[in-house]
């Protein structure tokens, strides 16, 4: 098993770039972001429970977040590796995910950070709303993901830098040329 987490701000370009490992690598994709609107999409008890949440930009609540997230791995059996994309979050969330994969006799592999400034991250996410249509995308939500993101998740990095997991990447510039310096940093750790 090959796990990789894919880390960075809202609007880092984790969602593009994970599409583009998943077809090369034949990864499965975990976005807890995109399992979150999918419940809310379809009504279920846990979209009741997380829809504002999201529509605020706040984070989900750790206990809620794992368990579905474990859930997600388990369900998906014979796979090369996971793509872990938006989680963890916390770093309550990647010692969890630590205790369980190790649980399951592996670990997390490489930790890709798409590196932006935040001037950027606001001129991409003003031009994903116009095609999203996430309400989380408008300006004043977004200010509170990117608070989030420096007051909670930003703590994620030095957890994995100990660990000498993290490789840092541009993710500014062209997509391929992104993807080219992703792809040679998994294929030196795979
Ligand atoms: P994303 O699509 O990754 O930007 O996530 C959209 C929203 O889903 C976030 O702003 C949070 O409200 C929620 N969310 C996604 N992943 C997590 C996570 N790992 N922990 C807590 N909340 C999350």
């Amino acid at each position: 098993m090959f796990n990789l987490v894919i880390f960075g701000p809202p609007g880092a370009g984790k969602g593009t770039q994970s599409e583009k490992i998943i077809e090369k690598y034949q990864l499965a994709h975990i976005s807890t972001g995109d399992m979150f609107r999918m419940h809310i999409q379809n009504d279920t008890e846990l979209g009741t429970r997380v829809k504002q949440i999201l529509a605020d930009g706040l984070l989900v609540p750790d206990s809620i977040t794992i368990d579905m997230l474990e859930e997600e791995v388990t369900r998906n059996k014979d796979v090369r590796g996971f793509i872990f994309d938006g989680f963890p979050r916390t770093v309550n969330q990647a010692e969890a995910l630590d205790a369980f994969l190790e649980g399951k006799g592996c670990k997390v592999d490489l930790v890709l950070q798409l590196d932006v400034d935040q001037q950027v991250i606001k001129e991409r996410i003003a031009e994903r709303k116009k095609i999203s249509g996430r309400a989380d995308d408008d300006e004043s939500k977004l200010v509170k993901r990117i608070d989030e993101y420096f007051e909670k998740t930003i703590h994620v990095l030095p957890y994995y830098q100990e660990q000498g997991k993290v490789v840092k990447i541009n993710g500014v510039g062209d997509i391929q040329a992104i993807f080219g310096m992703i792809s040679e940093a998994i294929d030196a750790a795979i």
